[in-house]
């Protein structure tokens, strides 16, 4: 890091980065096996305000995937795609607080419980509009591009792997399938859903995607419009409430921002009307959220007074 920060957010930045970079805990996802390859002591943070200012410290550039950060997102272009009722019939918006990769479907209707989980996940992937131009990848891959401002690509070794192991996600989607929430055999839509989770990405890009969420869809510095205004306020409500695995309650009390984590190690938050936040850091705790990610978060929180809940 440089010895003399250029602004009081820089210092912020690096003491917080000198403060957490030392910690050996958490342990980097192996479910994946290409996963467990990642560099645990690999540590970046970076913020980015909604008029297009970045700041950043450390393994910022290096690229990782987004795994479940890209549910957040991809449930925007399914909410586009279908509109807010067929997506409301389909996929709930009440935390499960069951793990991730849980069967978690709602007894009776056999709606998945979120978009945050695997099952809610799929299911938005399975409902992204098939007859638009494009594979649906294809559009994928475009639409979190919008939010990063520039053309991401797909790690294929991520994609192979997850794809060759990847068997309790298809059995959600098989479930999905049988209880018809999803209407077709949901083979492609599983392949569709393990590359849209080997989407790779940077730090800066999860803080630019916090600020384009921030920013009321509309990219800070490209000025595109990445998702339509009205899907925003669904995107940042399902991620107050779910996020952060089964730890979404403690975050939401604790930091106070709505937020997504995934299993490569990244964190996105986000201040509406404000700023965006990514931290990459691969080791996770015990409920999957990045270690460092939501140690940084915490204290950037509290230090530059971000609680959503806070008075004044
Ligand atoms: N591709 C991962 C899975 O479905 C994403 C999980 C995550 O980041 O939580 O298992």
């Amino acid at each position: 890091g440089s010895p003399h920060p250029a602004s009081p957010v820089e210092a912020v930045l690096h003491a917080l980065f000198e403060r957490h970079r030392s910690t050996l805990e958490g342990q980097v996802a192996d479910y994946i096996p290409e996963l467990s390859n990642a560099d645990p002591r690999a540590f970046g943070i970076c913020i980015a305000t909604r008029d297009g200012h970045v700041y950043e410290v450390g393994d910022t550039r290096q690229p990782f995937t987004i795994q479940s950060i890209s549910k957040a997102l991809v449930y925007g272009l399914a909410l586009q795609d279908r509109g807010e009722e067929e997506i409301l019939r389909r996929i709930g918006v009440e935390p499960s607080g069951d793990a991730f990769n849980a069967i978690s479907l709602r007894p009776g209707s056999g709606a998945p419980f979120n978009p945050m989980i695997n099952a809610g996940a799929i299911a938005a992937c399975g409902l992204l509009d098939k007859d638009a131009a494009g594979s649906r990848i294809a559009r994928v891959l475009e639409f979190l591009s919008g939010f990063a401002g520039r053309a991401l690509d797909i790690d294929e070794a991520v994609y192979r792997s997850e794809s060759e192991t990847g068997h309790r996600n298809r059995a959600i989607g098989w479930m999905l399938r049988n209880v018809g929430i999803l209407d077709e055999d949901p083979t492609d839509t599983l392949e569709t859903y393990f590359r849209q989770c080997a989407v790779r990405v940077t730090c800066r890009d999860l803080a630019l995607m916090a600020a384009t969420l921030a920013n009321h869809g509309l990219h800070p510095v490209t000025g595109q419009v990445a998702v339509q205004p009205g899907a925003v306020r669904n995107i940042l409500s399902v991620m107050s409430t779910c996020g952060m695995y089964d730890a979404s309650g403690e975050w939401i009390y604790r930091v106070g921002l709505p937020a997504k984590s995934g299993v490569g190690g990244g964190v996105m938050a986000v201040l509406p009307g404000q700023l965006g936040i990514g931290v990459f850091s691969p080791p996770l705790d015990a409920q999957g959220n990045s270690v460092r990610g939501v140690r940084v978060c915490t204290d950037l929180s509290r230090e530059l007074s971000l609680h959503l809940f806070q008075a004044g």
